[in-house]
């Protein structure tokens, strides 16, 4: 017997008849033998139309009455799901982050899980019960409820599995596991069966959205063993744990990110102090800057470039406005269009030539890169978001990462695929 957390996306808990399947696949997990934690994530959209809601009555709403409105989405798929357990006849009990004992810093947004209490939930498994879990938030020391960062309820997954010490943390979702580049974007991506914790924490952080960075660092922090897997189908799914003696692949996966902007600050007298003061206030402001690209000043003149999470966008205006002219410079502009473009693979780091390869592909398939940067195991390109999907699929091509199989679509709407392609902005 094994202790088991299973986590559901926003897809798979879109409608009763998902909720309904839901249940089934966890009864069915215990009827295995197992003991089970479900961990929900709020229905289809319904933190986007949250969103929505806020920002029609406040432009800047406050960031404590954002994540009680935000955690309520997971509240309502929690108790929905505990109560169709019940229904099949078998024990249910929900909580919310605060019930299941998770506490965390005082981040409004972006909080991090810093301890897990476990005891309730322990309580429910010893008496038989399926305790489901609303993801994506916790409590803070004040006792006001945060919440994760969008995607979240990954890692309020592990951050249980690790809490009671379960076997593995189950991340069901739309897709049968971490495929080596986003399967709706370049068909011929192949599943994979293991990444390290490395690997995938680049491909996270680059934009993979399969599961979120924050819940790979927990769990890479912690050795809890993740498996990605299909809430549509029993097939075995992706494992992210230690891989000891990997084979190295050059190239693991490739990710893309469309949801970051690009500002270009033009006419910077290039004199010293300046970066400070413009970076200085980004960070000051909350701006999580990326990339950064100063270009060769002419005349004492140059131009400097950035790129953001265009969630950070109407904070970069504000402090780009401020700083303008207390460093002299003329203008600035942003370009929304844009979209990163990452090569991930612990085997980079032994292999020369990635960087030019990559480069060539793209030149050969007429992409221009508008910015680079890189790490010991990452690639990231920067380029016209209308090209972002030629790009993932050229490179994948040429990195021979082509599967002989092409992916389908199983058991998604037009408008939910729609929806998943839009996301990020
Ligand atoms: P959930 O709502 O269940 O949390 P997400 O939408 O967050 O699911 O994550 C699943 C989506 O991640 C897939 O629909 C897929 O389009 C996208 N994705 C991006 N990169 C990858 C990748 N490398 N492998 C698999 N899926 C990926
Ligand atoms: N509901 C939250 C979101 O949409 C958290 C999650 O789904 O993991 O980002
Ligand atoms: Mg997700």
């Amino acid at each position: 017997m094994s202790l088991i957390v299973c986590k559901f996306g926003g897809t798979s808990v879109a409608s009763p008849e998902r909720i309904q399947r839901v249940a089934k696949r966890l009864i069915a997990r215990k009827q295995e033998g197992h003991q089970v934690v479900a961990v929900v994530s709020a229905m289809g959209k319904t933190t986007d139309e949250l969103l929505g809601l806020a920002s029609a009555l406040n432009s800047n709403p406050p960031a404590r009455e954002m994540d009680r409105l935000l955690s309520t989405g997971e509240q309502v798929s929690m108790t929905l799901l505990a109560m169709a357990i019940e229904a099949r006849g078998y024990k249910a009990m929900s909580f919310t982050g605060r019930q299941a004992g998770i506490e965390t810093d005082g981040t409004h947004a972006k909080a991090k899980i810093v301890k897990v209490h476990n005891e309730r939930i322990m309580e429910a498994l010893d008496a038989g019960i399926i305790p489901v879990v609303a993801g994506f938030q916790g409590i803070n020391a004040e006792g006001d409820i945060t919440t994760l960062g969008r995607g979240g309820s990954d890692t309020t997954a592990v951050a249980v599995a690790w809490g009671i010490g379960a076997d593995v943390c189950e991340i069901y979702s739309d897709v049968d596991g971490v495929y080596s580049a986003d399967p709706r974007v370049a068909p011929r991506a192949r599943k994979l069966k293991e990444v390290s914790y490395d690997d995938m924490l680049e491909l996270s952080g680059a934009g993979a959205g399969v599961l979120q960075m924050r819940a790979v660092e927990f769990a890479r922090k912690w050795n809890v063993v993740i498996h990605s897997r299909s809430a549509f189908s029993d097939a075995e799914g992706t494992y992210i744990k230690e891989v000891a003696a990997m084979e190295e692949a050059v190239i693991t996966g490739i990710a893309h990110d469309t949801s970051e902007v690009k500002v270009t600050i033009r006419g910077v007298p290039d004199t010293t102090g300046v970066a400070a003061k413009l970076f200085g206030s980004l960070a000051a402001n909350m701006v999580n800057t990326d990339m950064i690209i100063q270009n060769i000043s002419d005349a004492g003149i140059t131009d400097i470039s950035f790129t953001c999470p265009s969630s950070d966008l109407a904070r970069a205006r504000e402090t780009v406005e401020r700083v303008l002219p207390e460093i002299n410079a003329r203008e600035y502009v942003v370009d929304e269009d844009i979209a990163k473009v990452s090569l991930v693979g612990t085997g980079m780091k032994s292999s020369p030539g990635v960087a030019a390869r990559a480069f060539e592909v793209l030149g050969e398939n007429n992409i221009n890169i508008l910015a680079i940067s890189t790490s010991p195991i990452r690639l990231s390109v920067v380029v016209d978001a209308a090209q972002a999907a030629e790009a993932v699929r050229c490179l994948h091509t040429a990195f021979g990462l082509d599967s002989d199989s092409v992916f389908k679509e199983t058991q998604l709407s037009a408008e939910e695929i729609a929806a998943k392609m839009a996301k990020g902005r």
